[in-house]
């Protein structure tokens, strides 16, 4: 039987129309060798968005998004609309898109791949194997929490405040996404908090191990976050999924990719309930390789594996995407941000076709 869908394709600017364009080609090929048929429709986000409508994100674009089955975005932003007013710049689209799709779950996973191991900044021995998918609160927490502000007090001083705020509804939420993707994984599941000192913490932990018995196989563990950075540097190995707030997601996650070195590798995912998810590379536009055949496709190529894995459910053909990455690695081939000795130079094109090359 055929699985079809629809997938909402955000080129957006700079080398974001190089690197979807590989992509999609990666995609219409696992899809012939899968079964599964794509139907892509593409609209605009970001500068381009903002060049022909004058909004980054165009009412019609997120009608288009939320029709889809998944929605794969490259890059936005450049030097080009820096100076517009916030509500007109790129970025306030990718808000826009969240908050329109309701995506509340972060994915970022951090993979160590053998053949990349020297662009980690950590030895070798400490991140060889390191395999985690760090899944981070988007919605809420202390970016959003009231009350907020800088205020007068009485005595005449100026005072900033945020609110780390949670409802057990909105910890549930993102547990349940957390233990599910564990389940897709290891069956390992660290979530991280500062429950010793905060009582919003505290409710975190409580629903987090409430939830847990509707997941026996998962083994859930518990730490403070300030361990848990600690722990990510010293002993990476040890995670297999982390579930976190807002802020510390934020931290975290940031610090785990760094452990691969390598910001042309990493893809990334944002999820909500019953709603499209959008799957993107971690890297922004690089206006500065635009246009110049310099880009690496590769974490636009490991989002569509996330597309497949995590929001259609067609495991198999996201195994395949990722087998092709790991061959065209072994084969040497290295666009100019991962380069090293020995290996051989390749453009994104040239990298898209050793990848449609090894997946035949
Ligand atoms: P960037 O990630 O675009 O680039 C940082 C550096 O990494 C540059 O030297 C770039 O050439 C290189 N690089 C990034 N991706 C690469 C790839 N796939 N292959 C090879 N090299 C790559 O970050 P920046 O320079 O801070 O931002 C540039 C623009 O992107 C800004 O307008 C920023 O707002 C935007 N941005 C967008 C997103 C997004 O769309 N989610 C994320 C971050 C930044």
């Amino acid at each position: 039987m055929t699985n079809s869908y629809r997938i909402t394709l955000l080129p957006g600017d700079g080398i974001g129309p190089e690197i979807i364009a590989v992509a999609v080609e990666i995609l219409k090929a696992v899809g012939k060798q899968c079964d599964i048929e794509f139907t892509f429709t593409e609209a605009l986000m970001g500068g381009a968005a903002i060049e022909a409508t004058g909004e980054p994100l165009p009412q019609a674009t997120l009608e288009t998004c939320r029709e889809s089955d998944a929605v794969l975005l490259a890059a936005i932003g450049g030097y080009k609309w820096d100076h517009l007013p916030r509500h007109q710049r790129p970025e306030t689209g990718l808000l826009g898109l969240r908050a329109g799709l309701e995506l509340f779950a972060n994915l970022r996973p951090a993979k160590i791949l053998p053949q990349l191991v020297d662009a980690s900044p950590l030895k070798g021995e400490i991140v060889e194997g390191v395999d985690i998918m760090v899944v981070r609160e988007l919605t809420g927490g202390v970016y959003f929490g009231e009350p907020k502000g800088i205020f007068r007090t009485e005595t005449g001083q100026q005072r900033g405040v945020n609110t780390m705020a949670y409802t057990d509804a909105e910890v549930d939420r993102i547990a349940k996404v957390a233990f599910e993707i564990a389940q897709k994984r290891n069956r390992q599941l660290c979530s991280v908090d500062k429950a010793n000192v905060l009582e919003v913490s505290q409710l975190w932990r409580d629903r987090v191990s409430a939830l847990s018995s509707s997941y026996p196989e998962i083994e859930l563990s518990h730490l403070y976050v300030d361990n848990a950075a600690m722990q990510l540097v010293r002993a990476p190995k040890q995670f297999d999924t982390i579930v976190t707030g807002n802020l510390f997601g934020d931290i975290l996650s940031d610090a785990a990719a760094m452990l691969t070195g390598s910001i042309g590798m990493l893809p990334s995912a944002s999820m909500g309930e019953g709603k499209p998810a959008v799957f993107e590379p971690v890297h922004g536009s690089a206006p500065d390789i635009a246009g110049e055949d310099k880009a690496n496709p590769l974490a636009q190529v490991l989002s569509a594996a996330m597309m497949l894995r995590y929001g259609l459910d067609e495991a198999t053909a996201a195994d395949k995407i990722e087998q092709a990455v790991f061959q065209v690695l072994d084969q040497g081939y290295r666009t100019g941000d991962i380069m090293s000795d020995g290996m051989t130079f390749v453009g994104c094109q040239q990298m898209g076709e050793a990848l449609l090359k090894a997946l035949s």
